[in-house]
């Protein structure tokens, strides 16, 4: 494809409630308009993101919008003309489940668990790659690119194969090959970097450039954060308009805790909600870089930003970031909020897993359960008050790379209750091992909470 055909077939955000654009860095504004040309601010080369601003007023009639499917409803805040195509794919809406025996065990008023494991390629991801292959559309774009872990690839694959259009994916090399088997699956063209997704995604910024692709990249893409402020209207309307006292969220990048401080900062601006929840970043300690700028006080843009890369490692492979791309405006989400980045550990996470499918029958790969480690690791340290009520965002599917919990299915707390036993193909020999196991009466408990 020449870089000629790339050039936008028509303004992508006229017809929306855009009224234009912020610099999270020097907050410099732009009108929609320049967001069909640019993304960042020239200011700041790729760290200039920008922060999409709307006219609240105009779009707070048609918000939500009920006969738009999924997050469509909340189409008047998002990014994109009324009338735009987007993919069939249902995305959005995911449940919001009550956690009744959660709460007990953390002694807190209520917990709500947001099930993105049920998005249609099983991660939270939909809710971006969902509004990037619209743009492209709108934009005229053919092929669509991204950088991920396998998430956000998975999700970009899925949405452009549900629109017919090219999609070029860039993994580190050590992504898990179920998540490479479903890119291939949807067709997707996937670049191995032998690096790590910290090289894949300057290399996937590059080619973008160079080739006129439309670039989804995290946080580069400031359309990405307003697709995951979708979640935030989802739990915030999930609750009758009220919002939690907290919400934790496993924290790579950094871009759904931006979305999500957007999404309840929206709220407020159009006065369907009073307060903003306090936002939990729950990083692995192999991957805590904004842990770090957390502890070191670097709250302002320019101290995050000062800040080198750290070599990242974890078996959280979907929040695994040695540079956090959003990382100025996921600090500002919980420096405004007033919550917390929490710093759990592999063994932690692992944990979480059959902690949490048992206590809501919610499978969810290690960053999603990240989400439960951290709410137990802040509890722990008094964060959690007894009148609280708790919403754990569950990011991704277990089924995503089931190996990966294998590890986790070995530890105390799950030995008390379910495990496989050999037995021969005969009633008697059932019924002997069944009277050993006892398991009438067996409920799930939480003592390792
Ligand atoms: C991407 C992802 C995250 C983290 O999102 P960031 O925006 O990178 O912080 C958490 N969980 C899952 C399953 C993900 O795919
Ligand atoms: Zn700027």
């Amino acid at each position: 494809m020449s870089a000629s055909q790339a050039v936008a077939a028509s303004p992508s955000f006229i017809g929306s409630f855009v009224s234009g654009a912020r610099c999270v860095i020097c907050g410099r504004r732009f009108d929609a308009a320049y967001l069909d040309k640019a993304c960042v601010c020239p200011g700041h080369g790729d760290e200039g993101i920008l922060d999409i601003e709307y006219d609240y007023q105009a779009a707070s009639a048609r918000f939500p919008a009920p006969d738009q499917p999924g997050l469509w409803r909340y189409r008047a805040l998002l990014p994109l003309p009324w009338t735009a195509p987007v993919p069939p794919l249902l995305t959005g809406m995911t449940p919001l489940y009550e956690a009744p025996a959660l709460a007990r065990a953390m002694n807190c008023a209520k917990v709500f668990v947001k099930d993105d494991t049920r998005q249609p390629t099983g991660s939270f991801k939909d809710r971006a790659s969902c509004l990037a292959v619209a743009l492209a559309r709108a934009q005229g774009v053919p092929v669509v690119a991204t950088a991920s872990t396998g998430n956000a690839a998975a999700a970009l694959a899925g949405m452009a194969a549900a629109m017919r259009q090219t999609c070029v994916i860039f993994v580190p090399a050590s992504a898990p090959a179920p998540k490479v088997a479903q890119l291939l699956a949807y067709g997707a063209y996937v670049f191995l970097v032998r690096g790590s997704y910290d090289q894949a995604f300057e290399l996937c910024m590059e080619a973008c450039r160079r080739k006129g692709w439309y670039n989804r990249n995290t946080a580069y893409n400031p359309c990405m954060a307003e697709g995951k402020k979708s979640a935030a209207f989802e739990i915030a309307e999930g609750m009758d308009w009220h919002t939690p006292d907290a919400v934790f969220v496993g924290t790579g990048d950094g871009c759904i805790l931006a979305g999500l401080h957007k999404g309840f900062s929206d709220l407020v601006r159009l006065g369907r909600a009073t307060r903003i929840p306090r936002l939990y970043g729950v990083q692995a300690a192999g991957s805590d870089f904004l842990c770090q700028a957390w502890e070191e006080g670097r709250r302002t843009a320019h101290a995050v930003l000062a800040k080198t890369p750290i070599a990242a490692r974890t078996a959280a492979d979907s929040i695994c970031a040695g540079l956090p791309r959003d990382r100025v405006k996921a600090m500002r989400a919980v420096c405004e909020s007033r919550g917390r980045f929490v710093r759990v550990s592999d063994t932690e996470i692992l944990a979480a897993v059959p902690v949490l499918a048992r206590a809501c029958g919610v499978f969810a790969e290690p960053a999603g359960a990240a989400a439960l480690a951290g709410f137990v690791n802040a509890a722990r340290q008094g964060l959690i008050a007894p009148a609280d009520t708790v919403c754990l965002v569950v990011t991704g599917s277990g089924l995503k790379d089931p190996d990966a919990v294998t590890a986790a299915l070995s530890s105390s707390e799950t030995s008390t209750m379910g495990g496989t036993v050999s037995v021969d193909p005969d009633p008697a020999a059932l019924d002997d091992a069944l009277s050993r196991l006892c398991l009438e009466g067996k409920h799930p408990s939480f003592s390792s909470l």
